[in-house]
């Protein structure tokens, strides 16, 4: 029984203990009841065009004042509390959890039904080796598998790093990001994409992206992250 724990163990370490403070949980809970409480699925209102959690049911204000490029967005949790953690940890090592997200998002992903292709948020040649893999090429791949759709790899590449862009304003990230990716036409052209990123916060990463992709004849293009910050309506 010890031995067939140990197995199931390291063939499905997200299934036996809590994948937040490692206590032992039951029927396949991913989190203990501990955790879960500080952990918000992005569910209830979300805006129709970024998906981002809201407390209205309407647009964001930041969608009406500045359409975004891609045609719709989802994410599966919201990115505060013990979901930070969660994706933390998962650039750091646990890439098993790609299963979990990929299940939470491809049943959002479903709704994109001219959808034909997925492709990723691509890193540095030098930032994957340091990493050892990129998480959002981990979690294009499993939700590709899951969607049935096809994993573009090659579709775009980052060419050159780029400084943090914590402190800097949209605008001043928009800036930073010029000329840093490069999509392929042959991999991209007349194709309606689903970009796969880990984290949508102001979004400019995800826009630089998609602006090279259109610009390479990409059809349209959605946007599915783990999770994206809760935008609240002023009343
Ligand atoms: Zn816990
Ligand atoms: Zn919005």
């Amino acid at each position: 029984m010890k031995f067939f724990k140990k197995l199931i163990d390291l063939l499905f370490p997200e299934r036996l203990t809590c994948n937040i403070c490692g206590k032992e949980v039951f029927d396949d809970a991913y989190l203990c009841d501990e955790c879960a409480k500080d952990f918000k699925l992005n569910d209830g209102y979300t805006c129709p065009v970024c998906g981002r959690k809201t407390n209205l049911p309407q647009i964001c204000l930041e969608c009406k004042d500045r359409p975004p490029l891609f045609k719709r967005a989802v994410s599966a949790l919201v990115y505060e509390g013990n979901a930070s953690k969660l994706i933390i940890a998962f650039k750091n090592g646990k890439t098993y959890h790609k299963r979990y997200f990929a299940e939470l998002l491809a049943e959002k992903c479903r709704q994109f039904e001219d959808a034909d292709s997925l492709c990723f948020v691509p890193m540095t040649e030098k930032a994957v080796r340091k990493r050892g893999y990129n998480q959002s090429e981990l979690l294009a791949k499993e939700l590709s598998e899951k969607l049935g759709l096809p994993l573009l790899k090659n579709a775009v590449v980052k060419n050159r790093e780029t400084e943090s862009q914590k402190t800097l304003s949209y605008r001043e990230r928009a800036e930073n990001l010029k000329g840093c990716f490069t999509a392929y036409k042959g991999e991209v052209n007349g194709r309606s994409i689903i970009l796969v990123d880990d984290v949508f916060t102001t979004g400019a990463t995800a826009e630089a992206v998609i602006k090279e992709l259109l610009k390479k004849g990409a059809k349209c293009v959605y946007l599915a992250t783990i999770a994206s910050v809760e935008y609240k309506i002023p009343l």
